[in-house]
């Protein structure tokens, strides 16, 4: 018989925090927790493996788990002194999911199950506090009707008004029309018809009865829970964490206790560091006599915890250390015992009833990239942690967030502001502001910056704050889902800016007299929480002494060599700043695209459209100073670096002009007539460019255009080691599968490196010779094409595509269809397919070094800047990734955390 049931609690704790697979990650630690001898109420976790099997028998609960649920409920009830259902002295509990690792606000929760017809008064009775008893009620009829008998049974409200809407209008009606600011100041009576009324909407909407059953109750949250894993919101979330389906969610039940039972009751949620900036600091907020998820819903401005975490928005209110002295230091205690414990922050609920503190959560907190450095540098300054656990302490995507841009802090001196907020996400973001998440996801697929201007967000929002560059709420607090959410991306982010006052419906905001309108430009500065009008400039955030330090630190422990794919001397200049080792891809076609190159270009476009030997040799001979020049600026920034020259890839056709101007220009050049110029254009295009006549092919029908970028390369580099310079030249040819494609590059290589030689009257010219691998074929034969080659650079964009067979330029049309249908759980364009793709480039390795043991073997593809992708890269044995300058950073950490994570792997 499976097990699916494993109980926590002062008396029983079955699990520990190593069963985050089984348990989720809440499960997990609250096992953790009481094994600490923490106070956490006694409860259950239903393992992930169960939500498996409920969703294998179609919806149905494994046979045995009923019983099983029996009886852990059997001991929480002797251990909490209560009985789950009993009229006089009824037990409530909570019902949690949690998968293993965290979403915040994805999932659901259900409170204070088990109150019914037949509990409520004994309930009142034992607490003598009838107010407290249909709060709860009120609040586990709007979370039941809208999790369990709502979503869960996928039913779809009118006009997106769903039931829990309904009932908070109810609600605010009543509030409105009786004058109460605050759900509590609603007077016990109110609140008793408020349930009544709840009731009967719930049965007109969903024309189904509240269950008055505690176990019907019971057994409905837990299945909705399980349900949740598979809602929309919690998909979308995994198809960008890229966390996979097969996981399932854990369900925690768990005994009730009440920060809502009045002026000595609260709930609170902190961090035992400072999320935002990594102060050593205990940082949170809390609120009186609420419940559960009041302080993260930004239903009323959370109090701050401690003077600490005193700000500008809620300096006025008291905080727990002022109110609750002793309750705070034993709270402070166990901040301290936690982090000493798990040597890394964590994010914490807590509840006090009546004067008494429980702990109902702890988990590995969210922060932001600022925050995670300094705090895994203050650890290892504190002794805490080591240095290998210091390097893998930073996810390396976030480490965008510290190359990313600042506002100008110039600019910001000037600058008109608009209000003021939290600094909830680090960084700065300027966009045209929308007030929908679907506005921010449309506006964003037509290439706009946006920034999603909220009250507050839900998790409902994600795909909006996925697309936008940053978010603005009006309301919530540090530990709002905004926050959570932002901060766990790294995304620029502002929440609690209460001046704001949104019209949804009409697309506009003010503040005060002023009045925006949707698609007006706001600057926000997340690190300061200030919001300012129009598009302020911003700065690069590269300077950072301590992320420097950082660095140094992980590139000790790299096996692989981290280069960029550069074009230009100022990109090589800039991956140079990042730690760049060389480059690994400098693709020659882009000379003639960026700045400056009309005169290259205009020049090469002659080259295309030339028909005869002659004419080609006359205009490329025109070409090759620019061409020489070119090579020659990258290769003395890179000066005793390797660089990777590839020979040109795309098909000739792209460079064919297109206006009428140019064709005439090209016209005039060749003397021929316009015509001649579009007959000869037309003869260029081709079905599929992709796979037709580009890369070496060209080279193959043109050995002319090989010849005189080669050339190029050797003039450039003895030119260079004339002046003293010492130039490392790998020259790479591109979109070959067979090797006597190389064996005929070879020879124009060989031919001109000699000729090199003579003209310049030096000895040697160093340079490598080696290929792209970017076919499957070149893959599978790999050992032949190391007869040749002394390189391989896997290009695995083309490999994709062609291992695939998906056009990478047209993926757009599909991919969505094949994430949401969880045919992919990811776009491999961006991350390595490993069973495939990988499988070639392993091959590759293998083959390619059994004819050519030195064989030096890089990535050049997107996926060199991907960190799950240079984990792959480091386990193939591959000796160099290389990205784009911008992701060498990221490269170099990933590949800093493969080397200690997989140190037996190569
Ligand atoms: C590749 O195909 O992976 C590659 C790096 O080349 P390009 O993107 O220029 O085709
Ligand atoms: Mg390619």
């Amino acid at each position: 018989m499976t097990k699916y049931i494993y109980e926590f609690g002062p008396n029983k704790t079955e699990g520990d925090a190593s069963q985050k697979n089984l348990l989720g990650g809440k499960g997990a630690n609250l096992a953790e927790m009481a094994k600490l001898k923490l106070p956490v109420p006694p409860g259950f976790t239903i393992s992930t493996e169960c939500c498996n099997h409920y969703f294998d028998l179609n919806g149905r609960f494994p046979d045995t788990l009923e019983e099983e649920i029996l009886n852990a409920l059997a001991n929480i009830e002797s251990q909490a002194g209560m009985v789950f259902g009993d009229p006089g002295n009824p037990l409530l509990v909570s019902c949690r999911s949690g998968a293993r690792s965290s979403m915040p606000g994805m999932m659901e929760t259900i409170l204070n199950v088990g109150l019914c017809t037949a509990t409520i008064p004994g309930l009142i009775k034992k607490t003598n506090n009838e107010w407290f008893v249909y709060d709860a009620y009120r609040r586990l009829i709007m979370m039941y009707s809208d999790v369990v008998m709502e979503k869960a049974e996928q039913l779809r409200p009118k006009d997106g008004m769903g039931i829990r809407l309904n009932l908070e209008m109810m609600m605010n009606n009543l509030k409105n029309d009786k004058g109460y600011n605050n759900d509590t100041d609603i007077s016990t009576e109110d609140l008793k018809a408020l349930c009544e009324r709840f009731k009967k909407k719930i049965k007109e909407d969903l024309k189904a009865d509240f269950p008055d059953n505690p176990k019907d109750q019971l057994m409905g949250a837990i299945g909705a829970v399980f349900k949740s894993w598979n809602g929309k919101r919690a998909v979308s979330y995994r198809r960008i964490e890229h966390i996979p389906d097969t996981w399932g969610t854990a369900v925690n039940v768990q005994t009730m206790v009440f920060g809502n039972m009045g002026d000595t009751s609260a709930t609170g949620v902190a961090f035992t560091r400072d999320p935002a900036t990594g102060d050593n600091k205990f940082y949170g907020e809390w609120l009186v006599n609420a419940q559960g998820e009041d302080v993260v819903a930004g239903t009323r401005t959370p109090n701050p915890l401690n003077i600490d975490t005193k700000n500008s928005q809620n300096k006025h209110l008291p905080s727990l250390e002022e109110s609750m002295p002793q309750l705070y230091t034993q709270l402070f205690d166990i901040r301290n015992l936690l982090e000493a414990h798990y040597k890394d922050m964590q994010d914490i609920e807590f509840t006090i009833q009546e004067g008494r503190l429980y702990m109902l959560q702890c988990r590995v907190g969210k922060r932001t990239a600022t925050a995670a450095l300094n705090m895994a540098m203050d650890m290892l300054e504190e002794g805490t942690i080591d240095e290998k656990t210091m390097v893998c302490r930073l996810d390396p995507k976030i480490l965008d967030d510290m190359l990313h841009p600042i506002v100008d802090p110039n600019a910001e001196k000037t600058a008109v502001k608009v209000a003021e907020g939290l600094p909830a996400g680090p960084g700065g973001a300027w966009g045209q502001i929308v007030f929908t998440a679907e506005d921010a996801v449309q506006w964003a697929k037509s290439d706009k910056n946006v920034i999603l201007v909220r009250e507050e967000t839900n998790p409902e929002d994600i795909e909006g704050m996925r697309a936008a560059a940053a978010v603005l709420t009006a309301r919530g607090g540090m530990t709002s889902h905004a926050a959570l959410v932002a901060r766990g991306w790294g995304k620029c982010c502002i929440v609690g800016a209460g001046a704001l006052k949104i019209n949804v419906e009409t697309k506009e905001l003010r503040v005060g007299t002023r009045v925006f309108k949707e698609g007006d430009i706001f600057t926000l500065n997340g690190t300061r929480g200030m919001v300012y009008q129009g598009q302020l400039k911003m700065k690069d955030a590269s300077e950072n002494v301590r992320f420097k330090a950082f660095m140094s630190i992980a590139d000790k422990y790299r096996a692989m060599q981290v280069r960029t794919n550069a074009d230009t001397p100022a990109d090589a200049m800039t991956a140079l700043d990042f730690g760049a080792q060389g480059i690994g891809l400098f693709r020659t076609e882009h000379m003639f695209y960026g700045a400056d190159s009309d005169k290259a270009l205009f020049l090469l476009r002659k080259m295309i459209l030339s028909k005869t030997h002659e004419e080609r040799e006359i205009a490329l001979e025109e070409l090759f100073p620019f061409v020489k020049e070119e090579i020659k600026a990258t290769l003395q920034v890179m000066d005793n670096l390797p660089v990777t020259i590839r020979l040109l890839d795309p098909p000739l056709h792209e460079f064919v002009p297109q206006s009428r101007e140019n064709q005439q220009e090209i016209a005039d050049a060749l003397h021929i007539d316009i015509e001649e110029v579009f007959k000869r254009s037309e003869q260029l295009l081709e079905s599929n460019p992709m796979i037709g006549h580009r890369g070496v092919r060209l080279g193959i029908t043109y050995p002319e255009i090989s010849h005189m970028q080669v050339k190029a390369i050797f003039e450039a580099c003895a030119e260079l080691i004339k002046a003293g310079k010492n130039p490392m030249p790998e020259i790479m040819v591109p979109v070959t599968c067979n090797e006597k494609e190389l064996a005929f590059v070879r020879d124009i290589v060989t031919q001109c490196h000699d000729q090199a030689l003579k003209t310049y009257e030096i000895e040697a010219l160093p340079y490598l010779y080696g290929t792209m691998i970017e076919i499957p074929r070149a893959a599978l034969i790999a050992d032949k094409m190391a007869e040749y080659a002394q390189f391989f650079s896997f290009g695995t964009n083309d490999l994709t595509q062609m291992t695939f067979g998906f056009s990478r330029d047209d993926i757009g049309s599909f991919m969505n269809d094949y994430i949401d249908n969880a045919i992919l759980s990811f776009d491999p364009f961006e991350t390595l397919d490993q069973e495939a793709v990988g499988g070639l480039v392993t091959t590759a390795v293998e083959r390619g070094r059994r004819t050519r043991p030195e064989i030096k073997l890089g990535i050049c593809g997107e996926h060199g800047g991907d960190p799950e992708s240079v984990i792959f890269c480091h386990k193939a044995g591959l000796n160099y990734v290389s990205c784009s300058p911008y992701r060498v950073p990221i490269a170099r950490l990933a590949a800093a955390q493969a080397a200690i994570m997989y140190s037996d792997c190569r």
